[in-house]
């Protein structure tokens, strides 16, 4: 589930975070934070006020596993 809040500066602009290169009209999407090309630490959602990045996928999946 997305954080309401981003968890280091509190701001409300929390966005589904993407990889890769999006087409324009999908970069001033604000419901969608857009991480670049990282390969091996991809994170599920990104603040668009710090720039934050965070809720690792791999971590929510170790819990919900157990
Ligand atoms: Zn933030």
């Amino acid at each position: 589930m997305k954080p309401r809040l981003c968890p280091l500066c509190g701001s409300e602009r929390v966005a589904r975070a993407e990889y890769g290169m999006p087409a324009p009209e999908q970069a001033e999407d604000e419901r969608v934070f857009w991480a670049g090309c990282i390969v091996g630490d991809e994170y599920r959602y990104g603040c668009h006020e710090c720039g934050a990045t965070f809720d690792r996928p791999a971590m929510a999946a170790s819990a919900a596993s157990h």
